[in-house]
């Protein structure tokens, strides 16, 4: 199967049909291909990215006018066509020369089964420990050539560490991916591609294709000895098609039914071959898509965000959208490229949100696949340093809040609350469900105030005064009232209470915010 002239990538069209396209069909203008229909939320991601990487490499305009006019007109279906063929000689998904994301020339290798290349198939030590809860072994042992280019792009972009030798992916093992999406429902899968491409002033595009781009072209930079693969060795564009790990896929000439999406094949993979010490990326990597954590004192590398126990929510709205000065996160260039510039241009169209998706990974493990919508805005300069500073002051006052009040909850659920060792989670998640809807419609008032008020309204302080306050006693009170660990002790649960009621009104943080919610003390 060739991934740019076969017809491979499942979508569904403007009149709901579902269809599978070739790449170059998201332009087709008649009945236009909506949104992409992958059979595994990884897969999705996935499939986005491989086609956000197709029109990077291939399709970039060269400055942001010519951007715009194809955000108003997506190109004729033979143009964008013409350019996908040009790179077709490297995708092809299996052949005896260069096949897509997989090594060069790998003449050993250990043999495993198709399963493992999902990211949550159980590793030999989860076999061993009968751990394997996240897919049965032997649950998946064939798959079509549609779901091995998408589990192979998967695997090799979110690569986690898979024992000695086998590499991590380009922006480390399990990273967050943020795309900015158009709000519109009747928006087009090319819009929402579209809308992530930067254009050749904010990125170089390649004079040719060729292993500097797309690593499977030439010899792998092997890392037997710790060499290592930093930005500066290979071109920028190299980021979205980055391979780590050094695979070579084994086809067989059988038809069947792919364990995965369930249609028929007339070939199927069922095994592939693989050895460690491939391509060890290092250094000052940024991926386009990928936020990023970056050193105050400019000492180490950034490291990307990645996605953690709890989940997303909007206490990372700061770093995922704009920028988060507490702890040095910023977000992806496009999503810093929509803030600052195309953002404007598309007020009238609706505007746009952020997704947000990848692993929470445990070291190898995958624990858990996270995703989330988050609100975007165009804003100026002195907006964005406005907006930035009041959303800090409500973040930290909700993180000091959930903090009093996992603690409380602790001290009436035990008599000894020190030594529990109970899991506090589901409060945090309470409490940060409970006050998210209140957080977004504060943040959207903040982003449509001028620039040059500098001090956000003593209203937006009462009101998110008003939320914690609120929301933190119903947590308390639907936590210690309806489920008791031990005997429900109604004394303990009382000073508990006014504990915590004391804590919230003689928090620093806490007054900092009342303080401003006070319009005679602003002035
Ligand atoms: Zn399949």
């Amino acid at each position: 199967m060739n991934l740019i002239t076969d017809r491979w990538i499942p979508v569904i069209r403007q009149n709901g049909q579902t269809d599978v396209i070739a790449p170059g069909q998201i332009a087709e203008a008649d009945n236009p291909v909506m949104e992409i229909n992958a059979p595994r939320p990884d897969f999705q991601g996935a499939l986005y990215q491989f086609l956000i990487g197709l029109l990077q490499t291939s399709f970039a305009p060269e400055d942001e006018n010519l951007w715009l006019d194809y955000w108003r007109q997506m190109p004729e279906l033979k143009e964008l066509q013409s350019c996908f063929d040009k790179m077709a000689f490297a995708f092809e998904l299996h052949s005896d020369g260069p096949a897509f994301l997989q090594d060069f020339d790998l003449p050993d290798g250990e043999i495993k089964a198709v399963s493992a290349l999902l990211i949550e198939a159980p590793g030999g030590k989860t076999l061993k420990d009968n751990l394997d809860h996240f897919i049965k072994r032997d649950s998946v042992n064939q798959l079509c050539p549609s779901c091995t280019a998408s589990a192979l792009f998967t695997l090799q972009t979110n690569a986690p560490s898979g024992g000695v030798g086998h590499r991590v992916g380009l922006r480390g093992g399990g990273p967050l991916t943020t795309l900015v999406m158009p709000k519109l429902m009747s928006s087009t899968l090319w819009q929402k591609l579209w809308l992530n491409i930067l254009n050749q002033e904010e990125l170089n595009s390649a004079e040719q294709i060729d292993a500097q781009v797309m690593p499977w072209l030439g010899k792998t930079r092997i890392s037997d000895k710790g060499q290592i693969t930093s930005p500066n060795d290979v071109h920028p564009l190299h980021a979205y098609w980055g391979m780590p790990r050094r695979i070579r896929l084994t086809e067989v000439a059988e038809e069947g039914n792919c364990d995965l999406c369930g249609c028929h094949a007339d070939s199927l993979f069922r095994e592939y071959r693989t050895k460690n010490y491939g391509t060890n990326y290092d250094g000052a990597w940024l991926h386009p898509l990928t936020p990023y954590r970056f050193d105050p004192k400019k000492v180490n590398p950034p490291l990307s965000l990645k996605g953690q126990q709890g989940g997303l929510g909007y206490r990372h709205w700061l770093g995922l959208a704009l920028q988060d000065n507490e702890n040095g996160d910023k977000a992806a260039k496009t999503v810093q490229f929509y803030n600052e510039e195309r953002g404007r241009k598309l007020s009238d169209s609706g505007g746009a949100a952020l997704w947000c998706f990848g692993y929470d990974m445990d070291n190898m493990k995958a624990r858990c696949w996270y995703e989330a919508q988050f609100p975007v805005f165009y804003l100026s300069q002195q907006q964005r340093e406005n907006v930035m500073v009041c959303t800090g002051e409500l973040i930290n006052a909700a993180r000091e809040t959930v903090k009093m009040l996992r603690n409380e909850v602790k001290a009436a659920w035990f008599r000894r609350p020190e030594d529990a060792k109970g899991d506090m989670s589901q409060i945090d998640a309470q409490f940060w469900q409970a006050t998210e809807a209140d957080f977004y419609r504060l943040l959207e008032q903040l982003s449509m105030l001028p620039g040059d008020i500098r001090m956000a309204p003593s209203e937006i302080y009462a009101n998110w005064f008003k939320t914690l306050n609120t929301k933190m006693m119903q947590v308390f009170e639907a936590a210690t009232l309806t489920s008791a660990p031990e005997d429900l002790d109604l004394k303990r649960i009382v000073n508990a209470r006014k504990s915590l009621r004391n804590k919230f009104y003689n928090n620093k943080n806490i007054k900092a915010l009342s303080a401003k919610a006070r319009p005679e003390e602003v002035a």
